[in-house]
């Protein structure tokens, strides 16, 4: 519990109509989209970094862990209070400062919705590719504390790629600002870098600069739909291989694209196995090229059908269904254990093969989706979690799907971080000496262990 005394210090520092303890606020501010909750002492909304400056410098001296929270969006309990304290909402830093149109960078608080910014971007015939699913209420601040990726991935890349700045308020309450303004910049170590992903643990970001990029002149959406799972896999690796680089290539398995059909009914192929969303880009000639180029590929893979979307609203269509999957995948079961491997994309089918083999084994409903473009498959666990044994089942196949996804040179996370969710299997992948490593970047930055404290680390 956070004390009367020091509540009232708080207030002072960011105004009593910001700071709340009510119950019903707390439980608000307690759970995030793992589905699991911890309350809170107390719910802070800091207007500006020297606020939180102080509120930091406070929970050194009296000893409460001090949490940043973006939309809550998580997948793997980053912003939960898992040891109490106060849970800091990024919501009143909401202001898109400045786009550069001569530099093509852009100022930007965290709080900011990425599809926002996004929008207005695009006003400007620019461009900010980083496109989570969750575009459409997940914020700046949360994507780049998670190193947040999407569907456009495979061609652009990820959040990290798109930072060079920011101005951070360090766990001791120190204002930092890192990185640069420029094109290029290698002035020391590059402490920008290290706290992209580094989920809400070494600092609390307070401005973000991003570098833009023109915004593509035309794009293409195409629909290839099988009759057989493996074939949808082995197209990914076909489509590699040929040099055509999509802007995204997604996937969905025969349990999603029922699920999301059942959930939209916008008349996805329910009888497939597998179909795939490939996005292409670029200049009209090159556009159609390429469109054409993956439609053959898909064809000679196995595909049964192939379609380009004719106009924006299918394409937004085909679009809205790959983003629903997550939510609509609850109507399978109530509780759904979320996992986003990655492998080499020629791995692909090898991976899904064993997917599916520990599924059958082990009889679990596995739905599988996913940026395959990247290699990044979204293993969905569905279980009832009131029933202890199966949910036991399912903690084991989750260890034996991190097993075959390590042996195949893949990563246990692409995008959602480690949190609280994945800490126990932190090992799997790294060496107790790279643990040790991060546990004294750790202590370097937070020396009182105040932010965010029983995560990542926790064994
Ligand atoms: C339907 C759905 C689809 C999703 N699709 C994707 C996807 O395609 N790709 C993907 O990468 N993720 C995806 N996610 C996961 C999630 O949306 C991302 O991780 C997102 O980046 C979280 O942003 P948020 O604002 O909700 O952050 P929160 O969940 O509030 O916080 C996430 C982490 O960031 C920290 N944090 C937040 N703000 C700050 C700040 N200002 N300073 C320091 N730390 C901060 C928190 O402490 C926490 O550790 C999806 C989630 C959902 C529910």
């Amino acid at each position: 519990m956070i004390e009367k005394r020091v509540v009232d210090k708080i207030k002072r520092i960011a105004g009593k109509e910001h700071v709340h303890s009510e119950p019903e606020e707390r439980v608000c501010y307690s759970y995030d989209a793992t589905n699991q909750s911890c309350l809170p002492d107390l719910v802070v909304f800091p207007g500006n970094a020297q606020e939180i400056s102080e509120i930091l410098k406070l929970a050194n001296e009296e000893n409460f862990p001090v949490i940043p929270r973006g939309a809550g969006s998580g997948f793997t309990g980053g912003t939960l209070p898992v040891e109490g304290g106060l849970v800091l909402v990024m919501a009143r830093f909401n202001r898109i400062i400045e786009i550069d149109t001569e530099n093509l960078i852009a100022f930007v608080e965290p709080g900011v919705v990425t599809g926002n910014f996004q929008k207005e971007v695009e006003k400007l015939g620019l461009f900010y590719p980083p496109d989570p699913a969750s575009l459409k209420f997940s914020t700046l601040g949360g994507n780049v504390a998670e190193c947040a990726g999407g569907p456009r991935a495979v061609k652009y890349g990820v959040t990290k790629d798109y930072v060079i700045g920011l101005e951070v308020v360090l766990p001791t309450g120190e204002i930092i600002s890192t990185g640069v303004q420029t094109v290029k910049g290698v002035v020391g170590y590059d402490l920008t870098k290290l706290m992209v992903g580094s989920e809400g643990t070494l600092g609390v970001i307070t401005r973000i600069i991003v570098k833009l990029i023109p915004q593509p002149v035309s794009k293409k959406t195409i629909l290839a739909v099988y009759p057989e799972l493996e074939d949808a896999a082995r197209t990914v690796t076909g489509i590699t291989a040929s040099k055509i680089t999509p802007s995204a290539l997604e996937f969905m398995d025969h349990s999603a694209i029922v699920c999301v059909e059942d959930f939209l009914r916008i008349g996805l192929p329910v009888e497939a196995e597998a179909i795939l969303l490939i996005e292409v880009d670029g200049d009209p000639y090159i556009v159609d090229r390429d469109a054409a180029g993956i439609k053959d590929i898909c064809i000679r893979y196995g595909a049964s059908r192939v379609e380009i979307a004719e106009d924006e609203e299918s394409e937004e269509n085909l679009w809205r269904a790959r983003r629903a999957i997550s939510p609509s995948l609850l109507k399978i079961s109530p509780t759904k254990i979320n996992e986003d491997i990655t492998v080499p994309r020629s791995k692909i089918p090898d991976i899904l093969r064993k997917i599916n083999e520990i599924a059958k084994r082990s009889r679990l409903d596995i739905v599988n989706f996913g940026h395959a473009g990247d290699g990044n498959i979204h293993v969905n666990i569905m279980i009832d979690k009131r029933r202890e044994e199966e949910v036991s089942r399912a903690y084991e196949a989750v260890k034996e799907i991190f097993q075959a996804v390590l042996a195949m040179g893949g990563t246990i996370s692409g995008e959602h971080g480690i949190g609280v969710t994945k800490a126990p299997y932190l090992r799997m992948e790294l060496s107790d000496l790279g643990v040790e490593v991060m546990k004294r970047i750790k202590r370097v930055f937070d020396p009182n262990n105040v932010l965010n404290p029983g995560k990542i680390f926790r064994d």
